[in-house]
């Protein structure tokens, strides 16, 4: 059977004075009345009974955008039992009969549930409307479509049969629940961390991030007005500690599809490991944590191209992407130039409430993240040498200045640990060093999430390339180190970045399902 087109959805610009500009404008002033009760859902069963929380909104903190209840671990045991319930037919619906629903909800979510998506992005995870648009929007449509195209390809592939025997490949959903914990930074993550694993048959546990409510409730909603069954995704908001606790040592824990930190990540597969003898199957625990991203101008680079890929790489959405870039290295000859203009950027930069659609910059998502970045920043003040920004301001949001930070020790801590935030710290190398700087680059951070390289000259792209082939998943020449579309450049890391298995990907839909060979003779 034919699939309609898949496509990637065309961004739209919002441009002053348009249609859609108005429309989405009145769509988030609506929203920020509208302050949704949010629900723990099991089977479709909008529960209420755990402890209240208020979201606000990172760019107002006095905005509460959202009350949201957290789920008890009655919840949680209920959850996991009313899975088991939907998967008999789930797992038994044909791919199609699956694939039809995710096909609608990237119609809605392109067509009339666009604003509402955008909306609810932008006033909770403080998203302008471009950051927005690139990932509730079109980003999570990609993932759904694309994950369709796919997932066909997956189940067409077959072995080899001959005269008298016929051999066949049958893609099982794993037989369990699927535990899906989504981040804050991307809404987009969210509807495919669980929405991969119910494609393909599964059911699953979703786990969304406290920040990130508003937009999650609204996916949910809009799965299941694509027809998705009840008990297919269970929503459980809530405290990670207790959900994980009983969802990890379950016996029916088929696999973990995650986004977050690092720390997180390492303490479930330990939880898992040390539950090992305990489990059904051997649980399929895929993964993508943090990262230390780099950029590295060779002296032959565009040097106008290196600094608008600093500047959009590590500031972007406040330098919240598992992908910002954190770190770069410039030669001596050309970091005057560099850092003039990167300066000249920064000065330009506007901060504040994303509502107001010239703002480049929103607001951090939390205290916690304020405060953690703050210290960064007087960190960089003590030492090492702060060039532009620099200052933050929590008094009516979570602002902080994008800053561009100089240090000779290219093992300063900035430039080494992930700091989730708008700082950029940069060493300058001699110009003769390029290779041992290469290997510096590759040796400087666990991490192994995503990097740039930028040249001219042919040869030092090719050492590079070869020189850092484990140093990220994602690998960019001449472009800036953020903003991967699915099905154009498949998403992920290795190392401490984690298990590489590609967002949006074939590889990534083969982790949810579980292959029975079957030969028959004649
Ligand atoms: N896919 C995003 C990008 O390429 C980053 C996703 C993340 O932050 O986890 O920028």
């Amino acid at each position: 059977r034919q699939l309609p087109p898949i496509v990637n959805e065309p961004i739209r610009s919002y441009a002053p004075g348009s249609p859609e500009r108005a429309s989405l404008q009145a769509r988030i002033k609506a929203m920020e009345g509208e302050r949704p009760d949010i629900a723990v859902v099991v089977h479709g069963e909008e529960r209420r009974s755990g402890k209240a929380v208020n979201a606000v909104s990172p760019h107002k903190h006095q905005h509460v955008t959202a009350t949201w209840h957290h789920a008890t671990a009655q919840d949680v045991h209920d959850a996991i039992e009313s899975g088991k319930k939907a998967y008999k037919e789930w797992s038994e619906w044909t791919w199609e009969e699956r694939a039809a629903v995710f096909l609608k909800a990237a119609d809605l979510l392109a067509g009339p549930w666009r604003d509402t998506i955008n909306a609810a992005t932008m006033l909770g995870q403080s998203k302008n409307v471009f950051q927005s648009e690139i990932d509730a929007a079109c980003e999570m449509t990609d993932f759904f479509r694309f994950n369709v195209q796919f997932a066909r390809e997956l189940y067409s592939e077959q072995p080899i049969s001959g005269p008298g025997m016929w051999n066949q490949s049958e893609y099982r959903a794993l037989e369990g629940f699927v535990y899906a914990v989504t981040p804050f930074n991307f809404t987009a993550i969210g509807g495919n961390l669980a929405g991969a694993p119910a494609l393909m048959g599964n059911t699953v546990l979703w786990k969304p991030a406290a920040s990130a409510m508003l937009s999650a409730w609204y996916t949910l909603q809009l799965l299941h007005e694509a027809g998705l069954p009840k008990g297919v995704i269970n929503f459980l908001p809530g405290d990670p500690v207790m959900i994980s606790d009983i969802a990890l040592k379950h016996r029916d824990l088929a696999g973990v599809h995650f986004t977050g930190s690092t720390g997180v990540f390492n303490s479930m597969w330990n939880t898992i490991g040390t539950n090992m003898s305990s489990y059904r199957s051997y649980p399929r625990i895929v993964g993508e944590t943090g990262g230390k991203d780099f950029m590295i101008a060779h002296a032959s680079a565009d040097v106008q191209a290196f600094a608008v890929g600093v500047v959009r790489g590590a500031f972007e959405y406040q330098g919240q992407k598992c992908s910002a870039c954190s770190r770069i290295y410039v030669p001596k000859s050309i970091w005057p130039e560099v850092k003039a203009r990167i300066t000249a950027m920064i000065d330009e930069i506007k901060v504040g409430d994303t509502n107001d659609f010239s703002n480049f910059m929103g607001a951090v998502i939390d205290q916690r993240a304020f405060d953690r970045i703050s210290g960064y920043l007087a960190d960089a003040k003590q030492n090492a040498k702060v060039i532009a920004g620099g200052t933050a301001d929590g008094s009516t949001g979570w602002f902080v200045k994008p800053t561009l930070v100089e240090t000779t020790d290219p093992k300063y801590r900035l430039m080494c640990e992930e700091i989730f935030g708008p700082i950029v710290t940069a060493y300058v190398y001699d110009d003769a060093k390029w290779e041992e700087t290469l290997k510096l680059v590759d040796e400087t951070s666990p991490y192994a999430l995503t990097g740039a390289v930028f040249a001219q000259d042919r040869s030092a792209l090719k050492q590079a390339h070869a020189a850092l082939r484990h140093a990220a998943g994602n690998f960019y020449i001449n472009d800036k180190c953020t903003g991967a579309v699915v099905g154009q450049q498949p998403f992920g890391g290795a190392r401490a970045s984690g298990t590489n298995d590609k967002a949006g990907s074939k590889l990534n839909l083969l982790r949810w399902v579980s292959a029975r060979t079957v030969k028959e003779t004649f």
